[in-house]
């Protein structure tokens, strides 16, 4: 079939508007906002109900054509933009909130839905729960996020949001829909198991193993009040039994370590950042009074800063964002790599040298995940956008940091293509004869997100 009757079949599907082949719209899928070279996409594809999903993957099938399903495309590692060319499946228009449970605090959503968009539903109309939902735009879907093992506010409490996933509805490579989880038996999208659990084939396999089009993902009961606590280390060796010491208690809901050598007054401290909970004005008292004293004893210091501040760190933390613009141009991208928590000092001695190689301010922070088991330790590059020899230096740079992580024994998080050559040479070999063999049983045909996680 020529591209001609390719469009006309995928219009056929979702209606004239929602499939395109021009390059006005191409564009803007053919890239991310992070440091990945553009590569060409050749449809892109918003349907809007899972019967439309299926009847495009069957088509995809047939015509043997790549598809990379797609959410808000906001890792900045590339992981949407299409390997070997093919369809864009932009999944937006399946936005639907079709339940809330309050008794059993879950969401049950289309994986269209944004973290901006169930955020502000809940303010609405469940004001008392909350949502695992990143630090990032809030244009990142949900799915996408949850799917990549992402982590926000709730994740030193609670665990990364991948294991935040109550259920899935999936279209497989063969376009037959599967349940995942409780619904696979019950109407109630209340848990993951006790089954064997297939929900993890799907999570931080970038699409490669089928199409999700619907999820219930955990929510959870909103503090009556919040605030923030900031400490001060010199020494990061200091972090990792302070960090301990911490997470042995329930005092922090959310806990960010910000490494920065600019401004000045940022250069040779790790900042501590503790955001604590409660119902009460005396349960703040008390967390506040507990973290002043493991700080003294820990040898960090505990920072007061004007309530101005505060109020800035408690709507969303600042890091990334301002970091952003430091060589003007606004790109930055990172390597976010999953860590144990004894590494954070290695990893921020690594973090320094491999940024002021390469002439870039260093950057970097850490969230803990659930408890204090592993760290999401970032290290951000940023780069100017309009200028292709200062991106490909932060390209150099994020791969130099791939390795060192990978050699430090972490894990880098949501791995670029380079990223994830250098994970899958180092992989144990029957992981590697699983993950192929899986992929190969599922999409005989090779269509699901081409190029990436490939097992030679
Ligand atoms: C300023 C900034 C701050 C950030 N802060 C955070 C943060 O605090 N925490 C964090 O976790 N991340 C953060 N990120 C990274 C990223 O933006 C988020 O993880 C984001 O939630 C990813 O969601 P998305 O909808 O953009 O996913 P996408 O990029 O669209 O997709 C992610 C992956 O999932 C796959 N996928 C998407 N939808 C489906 C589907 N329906 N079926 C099958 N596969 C699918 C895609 O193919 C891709 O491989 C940040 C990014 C920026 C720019």
């Amino acid at each position: 079939m020529n591209s001609v009757e390719i469009l006309s079949k995928l219009e056929e599907i979702v209606g004239k508007d929602f499939a395109s082949n021009k390059k006005e719209d191409l564009y803007i899928y053919s890239q991310d906002p992070g440091a990945s070279i553009p590569r060409p996409v050749d449809y892109v594809v918003m349907p809007e109900s899972v019967e439309e999903v299926q009847q495009i993957v069957r088509y995809a099938n047939q015509e043997k054509i790549p598809i990379v399903p797609m959410g808000g495309g906001l890792t900045l590692s590339g992981l949407v933009i299409p390997v070997k060319g093919g369809i864009v499946l932009d999944m937006k228009r399946m936005d639907e909130i079709y339940e809330i449970n309050e008794m059993s605090r879950y969401a049950l959503i289309g994986a269209g839905v944004t973290t901006g968009q169930l955020l502000g539903y809940l303010d609405e109309n469940h004001p008392r729960l909350q949502p695992p939902v990143p630090d990032a735009p809030p244009s990142a879907t949900i799915a996408g996020n949850a799917l990549i093992h992402g982590s926000g506010y709730l994740s030193q409490k609670f665990g990364d949001h991948g294991a935040m996933i109550n259920g899935l509805e999936v279209v497989l490579p063969n376009g037959e829909i599967c349940k995942l989880g409780s619904c696979a038996l019950s109407d109630s999208w209340f848990t993951r198991g006790p089954l064997p659990d297939f929900i993890g084939l799907f999570t931080s396999s970038f699409g490669t193993m089928g199409i999700i089009t619907k999820l219930s993902i955990k929510l959870f009961p909103k503090p009556k009040m919040r605030d923030i606590v900031f400490g001060l280390a010199k020494d990061p060796k200091i972090l990792p039994p302070l960090i301990n010491k911490i997470t042995h208690t329930d005092i922090a809901e959310d806990l960010l370590l910000g490494i920065q050598d600019k401004p000045d007054w940022m250069k040779g401290y790790v900042f501590i950042i503790v955001y604590i909970t409660g119902e009460t004005q005396g349960e703040l008292d008390s967390k506040l009074k507990i973290l002043k004293k493991f700080y003294r004893k820990g040898e960090a210091r505990y920072m007061k800063v004007p309530p101005r501040i505060s109020e800035i760190f408690l709507e969303k933390p600042q890091f990334a964002a301002k970091a952003a613009d430091f060589r003007k141009g606004g790109g930055f991208e990172y390597v976010g790599s999953f860590i144990p928590l004894d590494k954070i000092p290695e990893i921020i001695e690594i973090g320094s040298k491999i940024s002021l190689d390469h002439d870039i301010v260093p950057t970097m922070g850490a969230r803990l995940i659930g408890k204090g088991h592993s760290a999401m330790f970032f290290i951000s590059y940023s780069f100017n956008r309009a200028d292709p020899e200062d991106v490909a230096n932060a390209r150099d740079a994020l791969h130099e940091t791939d390795k060192a992580v990978l050699e430090l024994g972490g894990i880098p998080w949501k791995a670029e293509l380079a990223g994830q050559k250098l994970i899958l040479e180092k992989l144990d070999p029957n992981y590697k004869f699983l993950l192929k063999t899986i992929r190969n049983t599922l999409d005989p045909n090779g269509i699901m997100n081409p190029g990436n996680w490939e097992v030679e």
